[in-house]
């Protein structure tokens, strides 16, 4: 099985966002997951795409909505692996507010975000992690806000796996996509995906020149989360590897009362007869 639909990726040639569908579809492989018990919820923007490429379920949802989403279907059903996916605008602007309370609910989702800090779609504004000073369409003189930080964030939030990749680099970003799906809880994989198109700045060779690689930072400990935030804020974010991850995670769905294991589907949720009848008594 290896994930692929006949539908032709209509990305534009070079986008990150090639990279990321392929890593994704190898972690999904080498986990050996069948395609029906894998469902991919996916938002706007170009990166919204990638569900239509990949042999599982998709539900492409309204802008920002990835995160209640796939949050009803884990519920639904906990045997599935849900994977929610979209770009830096979908997930830290309009997406913002469910972003942050997701984290802090802790459901067993992954959550891939393709961050290529600008708007390709819509060709060309300024997102959300653009930087400061950052020109483009929207802000011709250049961007007067601060970028969103989205490790400092998820680490602040309680977020109780936190990656970053990069598209380019895929032994990497395969083996954090791994690490996230088989994490029991939220798991946020930041993945740097150039848009070749729009972003003339932050390009493959600006990534490359900048990121810090953890995998080659000996003495890192990715189990202690005031030294990840530390260590992630001291390098402006351009940090990928494994950053934190809470070894005694438990999802929020297995914390819930009164929700059974098996799929809702499968349940008998009829209410029983009697008990109704006490309780409307009360109210006679
Ligand atoms: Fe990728 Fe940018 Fe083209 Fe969109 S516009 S497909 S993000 S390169």
């Amino acid at each position: 099985q290896d994930y692929k639909t006949s539908e032709k990726a209509w990305w534009c040639p070079g986008c990150g966002d090639f990279g990321v569908l392929a890593a994704l579809q190898k972690a999904l492989v080498e986990l050996e997951i069948e395609p029906h018990n894998v469902a991919v919820v996916a938002g706007i923007g170009c990166s919204g795409k990638i569900g239509n490429y990949i042999n599982a379920y998709n539900i492409h949802v309204t802008h920002g909505r990835t995160m209640p989403v796939a949050l009803g279907l884990k519920l639904a059903n906990r045997d599935l692996t849900v994977i929610a996916a979209g770009g830096d605008g979908d997930g830290y602007a309009i997406g913002m507010s469910h972003f942050l309370h997701a984290m802090r609910r802790n459901p067993d989702i992954t959550y891939i975000v393709m961050d290529n800090r600008i708007y390709g779609l819509t060709k060309g504004q300024t997102s959300p992690t653009s930087q400061t000073g950052f020109e483009t369409k929207s802000t011709p003189d250049g961007n007067l806000e601060r970028p969103v930080q989205p490790i400092q964030l998820a680490l602040a939030a309680g977020a109780t796996y936190v990656a970053q990749g990069f598209s380019s680099n895929q032994k990497q970003l395969v083996r954090l996509i791994k690490g996230a799906i088989q994490h029991k809880g939220f798991a946020l994989v930041n993945t740097f995906s150039p848009c070749v198109t729009f972003n003339k700045v932050n390009t493959y060779d600006w990534f490359k020149e900048h990121l810090v690689d953890l995998d080659e930072v000996p003495d890192y400990d990715p189990h202690d989360r005031v030294a990840a935030m530390r260590f992630v804020a001291e390098h402006d974010g351009l940090v990928t590897g494994l950053i934190y991850q809470e070894p005694e995670s438990i999802p929020f769905e297995e914390k819930l009362p009164g929700l059974g294991r098996r799929p809702l589907a499968a349940q008998d949720l009829r209410p029983d007869k009697e008990k109704l009848q006490q309780i409307l008594a009360q109210f006679r």
